[in-house]
């Protein structure tokens, strides 16, 4: 199974520019019984996204809290389940240094998101301090361990995403071989049953070489995920590339 997580962040302004990026994916997107699309808009057009994709793809929240209640402008990882969501994104860089998320957090929604019967998708990587220090491995395996803390990943289905934090928004994706080594940096250190994807400045003339020439199972496509025509080609071009069928679908 391949993977393809569309995360449109806080974007766009309105529901009328929402619908619009929405219609563009259903006139193109299909089923798909070997890619799963995860399509994960701000909570506000998570509604719309299921009226207008139906069962063409799934959908993931951006984020979630580990309770429910007394817990203003979050939300629960069981309110996501039952708007429809069946994946949630946790760790994005953006909230780790944005909103100081540390690994410990991450830990309890993962934990929660899992018991709630969500696919977690856990983003980890480098700064690019750390990565000129010499320590993308040391990073990324200690978001690994303290992200997964005392999770079964040989029975929980759980996504890792490498998104060098240098890569993310800035048009400067990182090199298919260095990702490839971290790829295979990941899958050494936990199982080679786990889906891993790239992402960071994915687009249409990059994507394929991650899944083909790095082994990555998908992507993870901030920005251009925002431009369905792009999009599409991303998928089109992910889909073309023949399984490598270690990951069952989840
Ligand atoms: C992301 O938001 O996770 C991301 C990879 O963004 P972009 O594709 O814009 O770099």
């Amino acid at each position: 199974m391949k993977y393809l997580v569309a995360n449109w962040k806080c974007n766009p302004e309105s529901i009328a520019a929402a619908k619009k990026i929405l219609s563009g994916y259903a006139k193109k997107i299909k089923k798909s019984k070997s890619t799963a699309m995860v399509v994960c808009p701000p909570f506000c057009y998570l509604q719309n996204a299921k009226e207008i994709l139906k069962s063409r793809t799934a959908f993931g929240g951006q984020n979630c809290h580990w309770q429910s209640g007394a817990f203003t402008g979050e939300i629960s990882t069981a309110q996501l389940k039952n708007v429809g969501c069946s994946y949630v994104i946790a760790g994005h860089s953006e909230r780790r240094f944005n909103f100081g998320e540390a690994d410990q957090i991450i830990n309890k929604k993962i934990k929660t998101a899992i018991a709630t019967g969500l696919t977690p998708i856990l983003c980890v990587g480098e700064t690019r301090e750390q990565r000129i220090d010499g320590k993308i491995t040391e990073i990324v395996e200690a978001q690994i361990k303290e992200g997964l803390k005392d999770v079964d990943v040989t029975t929980t289905p759980i996504i890792i995403a490498y998104e060098p934090v240098w890569a993310i928004g800035t048009g400067q994706a990182c090199g298919v071989d260095e990702a490839k080594f971290v790829r295979e940096f990941i899958s050494n250190a936990i199982s080679d049953k786990i889906a891993v994807l790239y992402g960071g400045s994915v687009n249409a003339q990059n994507a394929a070489a991650y899944v083909k020439d790095a082994g990555f199972d998908g992507l993870l496509v901030g920005t251009t995920s925002l431009d369905p025509e792009e999009f599409f080609e991303i998928i089109s071009a992910v889909a073309a590339i023949k399984p490598k069928s270690k990951i069952t679908g989840q």
